[in-house]
């Protein structure tokens, strides 16, 4: 079994600005080359892309090739549960979009802290294993965002789950936010193989500092920045499977040449690797993944991820009065109803649903400062 699955969390859109509208047609060209290069696994969720990403997979995947030539993986979202009659109508629906009989790997969307309604006022764990024992899931695991202690506690109450997926990769790996080391380990403590998301932590680890990026390629010119991300998850004996989640078909290629050359990381790179997480670490302003979970929840329609994409480009940068960067965000204030940093109330309602557990609201106040008033004063 080869160990990359399509992760169609970030699907190529039709309009930047509106999540739901997935370009199907690219998604079937993506779709067909991993599958003529050999691949089997797509991974999707009821969230994302606003539903459209379930219905993506049936389009390309399910209509178009016979069901023993794939492996699907999809969730519950218990953060979206506050009832039990919730339950088998999503369900329903899941299957519904995706147009399969079952799903092979079924999870239980970020056990945590802030879904706790969804599984301890509503018994999620029971019915998930209900659905297993009726066929409709071949085998049931979690994800979580949460630390290690929270991790540990819960394979304690749940030992029926058959394995994990945690947030992992070379930048995060002893990162005291999210633990990935420590959740690793916890899962390896259990006997959980391991599923990773976000080995790029959401793109970003493709693009890296220049002086990071010259210390790989002094060492291997003909090693993408990408391959060394990937190299660095499949080195771990654990790790069952990588998500990754291409944007565009050049992307998807990317990573699956990168990943076809596959050779575990030596001594020597994993040093290189060090250093390259400190020169990033030096020069990251905000740990986004652009997982987009905090976009419903601000009642400024602030679009969150994207300012902070740009705020981190930004500063990446030796700032300078007027980049392209400053130009896009000014583009971005201009759209509809598109709420900008300054609009922040300090509300809060965005912190809860972070996995990375920034402080949103207090990065947004240097946000607006930086590109609303220091370098470019747009804002009365
Ligand atoms: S704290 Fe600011 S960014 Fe977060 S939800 Fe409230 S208004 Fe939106
Ligand atoms: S701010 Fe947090 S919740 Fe929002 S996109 Fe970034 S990582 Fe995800």
């Amino acid at each position: 079994m080869k160990k990359l699955a399509f992760g169609m969390m970030r699907l190529p859109l039709l309009d930047e600005n509106d999540e739901s509208s997935v370009d199907f047609n690219q998604v079937n060209d993506m779709a067909d080359l991993f599958v003529e290069r050999g691949f089997t696994f797509f991974d999707t969720a009821y969230p994302y892309h606003m539903g459209n990403c379930e219905v993506a997979f049936r389009k390309a995947v399910v209509e178009r090739y016979p069901r023993d030539s794939y492996v699907i993986i999809d969730k519950l979202p218990l953060f979206s549960i506050t009832s039990e009659d919730q339950l088998e109508p999503i369900f329903a629906e899941q299957l519904e979009r995706t147009g399969v009989e079952y799903f092979d790997y079924y999870l239980l969307h970020n056990v945590s802290g802030f879904s706790e309604p969804g599984f301890l006022d509503v018994d999620s764990f029971a019915f998930a294993n209900r659905k297993k024992e009726e066929g409709k899931i071949k085998h049931l695991g979690l994800s979580t965002h949460a630390n290690a202690e929270y991790l540990d506690s819960i394979l304690t109450m749940h030992p029926e789950m058959e394995f994990v997926l945690l947030q992992i990769n070379y930048l995060d790996w002893e990162s005291e936010g999210v633990e990935s080391r420590k959740c690793y380990e916890v899962a390896c403590k259990h006997n959980k193989p391991v599923m990773v998301m976000e080995p790029l932590k959401g793109g970003f680890l493709a693009d890296i500092p220049p002086e990071a990026e010259k210390l790989m390629k002094d060492y291997n010119p003909d090693a993408s920045v990408i391959s060394w991300a990937l190299r660095f998850i499949a080195s771990l004996d654990n790790v069952c499977m990588i998500l990754t989640g291409a944007s565009s078909l050049e992307q998807l290629e990317e990573n699956i040449e990168d990943f076809e050359n596959f050779t575990p990381l030596n001594d020597e790179e994993y040093e290189i690797l060090e250093k390259v997480t400190e020169i990033i670490n030096s020069n990251i302003a905000v740990d986004c993944t652009k997982c987009k979970y905090c976009l419903e929840a601000c009642p400024e329609e602030i679009n969150i991820p994207k300012i902070f994409d740009l705020y981190n480009s930004e500063k990446m940068l030796d700032p300078a009065p007027w980049t392209p960067i400053g130009n896009a965000y000014l583009n971005y204030s201009k759209l509809p109803g598109a709420g900008i940093a300054s609009d922040c109330t300090e509300c809060g309602m965005c912190v809860e649903e972070c996995p990375q557990h920034i402080d949103i609201p207090e990065v947004m106040k240097d946000v607006a400062k930086t590109f609303e008033t220091e370098y470019y004063g747009f804002v009365d």
